[in-house]
């Protein structure tokens, strides 16, 4: 089963590259993800689940000297199956969840796109006017999501947890050392990463052609590695000009990735074609396999 070189769901898609130190994600190619639909070895809760938009993947997770980071880059490549690629048609926003943690507010995430100009989101009370909040001492995000109302599409990536003034990268170590297990306790999602993109209501310009595209399937289980918080680098989240509500209330489509340690993923790679990818011949090598 072939690998893939992003992860892609109803003409969203997302790259993941895996970087040592010093590498610059321009300079390498992405990170091999499969399809879990593809493998009998994924177990059942790492399927897909069209019913929730969620299209799910796996890879290996990277070892604790490498970093990981989440490029968008791919959105302007391969949608071939669109007369329009949706970046050009609409405007987008991509909301992540890094094992159940919002790396731009480092808070459990939560089910939809927030704005933050008033209130803080961690404790209420009334920000100052350049988003600092005095009760909490530090300087609150302008939202949980990235857009492209702000940023070039192609320059677009989540690289780490969003802090006071920069970055501290998705970096791979012990679980009492992840962040979401230090922040949500046995709520974390483990290994599981989630990148959930929603289509503004309009269109950018008027004449768009849309079609519905493809729909995955997902999966999941339990690992040693959690994602914490690396090196520091600077940066920051590009404020959303525009109103929240442009956007739809649910996400289009959201890609899922595993995290598997070497061991699982061996065992799944090794376990064949699903039923539904090779039919009755599920479970055996086919011929042109790598
Ligand atoms: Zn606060």
């Amino acid at each position: 089963m072939k690998g893939l070189d992003k992860l892609s769901g109803r003409g969203f898609s997302c790259r993941m590259y895996v970087l040592g130190p010093n590498k610059d994600r321009h300079m390498v190619h992405p990170q091999t993800v499969y399809s879990t639909d593809d493998f009998v070895g994924c177990p059942e809760e790492m399927q897909s689940i069209p019913s929730k938009g969620i299209v799910s993947f796996f890879m290996e997770i990277p070892d604790g000297n490498q970093h990981l980071e989440i490029s968008f880059s791919s959105m302007g490549d391969g949608q071939r199956e669109y007369k329009v690629p949706l970046w050009q048609a609409y405007e987008l926003a991509m909301r992540i969840s890094v094992e159940g943690v919002n790396p731009i507010t480092c808070l459990p995430s939560t089910n939809r796109l927030e704005q933050y100009v008033v209130n803080c989101p961690r404790c209420g009370s009334c920000m100052s006017a350049n988003n600092f909040c005095s009760k909490c001492g530090i300087w609150i995000p302008p939202q949980n999501y990235l857009s492209t109302r702000g940023s070039n599409i192609s320059e677009m990536a989540c690289v780490g947890f969003y802090t006071d003034d920069g970055f501290r990268r998705f970096k791979f170590t012990s679980e009492e050392r992840g962040i979401a297990t230090q922040i949500m306790g046995s709520d974390a999602q483990s290994g599981v990463i989630d990148v959930s993109f929603y289509r503004s209501l309009e269109p950018k310009k008027a004449h768009i052609v849309y079609r519905e595209g493809d729909s995955g399937e997902v999966m999941r289980d339990s690992r040693r590695r959690a994602v914490g918080a690396g090196t520091k680098i600077e940066g920051a989240v590009a404020p959303d000009q525009g109103d929240v509500r442009d956007f739809e209330a649910t996400p289009a489509v959201t890609l899922r990735l595993h995290l598997l340690s070497p061991e699982e993923m061996s065992r799944v790679l090794r376990s064949g074609a699903s039923v539904k990818r090779a039919g009755a011949l599920a479970g055996l090598m086919l011929a042109d396999e790598d």
